[in-house]
């Protein structure tokens, strides 16, 4: 494995970011995660538009052209001799003193990890999550921006770990109004006769790149697919719920705040999806190797 930061390609062992980054001190800066499927980056352009557009909003110039960026993407790939695997890039406001001040990190970081992941395991996907409602509520829009896809992750941290003390598979994050934002680490649909909602992004989710094609996929196949806010309740009367996310693709949820969702097991709308999806990571994405 290669690991890429600022110009160099280092072996995991020596691959080092000071203790000065602000990205470490403060949580400045922002990131990405990427999948390869089958030799190619999937959605890698919308990865990096997302890229730029959160580092733009926090006022961080990435030192770097957008075809470049794409460049050391591919190769920190081939490098690590990655077929299918998960990319984590990251760009931080850069080293500086102890003070918070960005003033004082005169160069960002960059940094590029490939890497092969441990997936969700098959029995979510064929028998659906159990989550729940975390007591952590989303930061506001009016705080911090949902869009910006940051390293300040602690607030989606904390409702993983309240799920988890619960023992649920994910956990949902409401808005500061009691609506549905999106999960810790992926985005919500839900279906009720026919009609698939997901929360729009001002109620507090991230512009999941997922959440994006499956809009499309949905549409394209004909399916009613609205952007508008959801309750708990809305959750709770579902007759399918799945998540979207480039790390979980498209899982089921099956049991919200211990109300069983449909019939308990994964609906076929959602069965549908997942194939979809898993079909178009299959087929595109840009090639590692040429
Ligand atoms: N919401 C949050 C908070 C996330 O961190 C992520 C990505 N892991 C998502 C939604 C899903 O976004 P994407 O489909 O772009 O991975």
């Amino acid at each position: 494995m290669k690991i890429y930061i600022d110009g160099t390609y280092y072996d995991k062992e020596n691959a080092k970011i000071s203790v000065f980054d602000h990205g470490l001190l403060y949580g400045d800066g922002v990131f990405e995660g990427i999948r390869a499927y089958n030799g190619r980056v999937f959605l890698l352009k919308e990865h990096l538009e997302r890229l730029y557009d959160s580092a733009k909003a926090i006022m961080l110039t990435i030192p770097m052209s957008f075809d470049d960026l794409q460049k050391v993407v591919l190769e920190t790939c081939r490098l690590s001799e990655i077929r299918n695997g998960y990319i984590r890039l990251v760009v931080t406001r850069g080293v500086g003193n102890l003070g918070l001040s960005p003033d004082k990190c005169p160069k960002p970081t960059i940094f590029c990890i490939a890497d092969t992941i441990q997936l969700y395991p098959p029995e979510y996907y064929e028998k659906g999550l159990r989550i729940n409602t975390s007591p952590t509520q989303r930061i506001p829009q009016g705080a911090l921006s949902s869009s910006i896809k940051s390293l300040n992750y602690l607030n989606n941290i904390l409702a993983k770990i309240e799920g988890n003390l619960y023992g649920a598979q994910e956990s949902i994050m409401l808005n500061h109004e009691g609506y549905v934002a999106e999960c810790t680490g992926d985005n919500i649909f839900v279906l009720k006769k026919g009609i698939i909602t997901t929360p729009p992004i001002w109620a507090g989710a991230l512009a999941g790149v997922t959440r994006r094609v499956i809009i499309d996929i949905g549409r394209l196949a004909g399916r009613e697919i609205r952007v508008d806010m959801l309750t708990r309740y809305d959750l709770f009367v579902a007759d399918e719920i799945f998540l979207t996310g480039t790390g979980a693709e498209v899982v089921a949820a099956v049991e919200v705040d211990g109300r069983v969702i449909g019939n308990g097991k994964p609906g076929p709308i959602t069965l549908d999806f997942i194939s979809r999806y898993r079909d178009l990571t299959q087929m595109s994405g840009v090639a590692i190797y040429t």
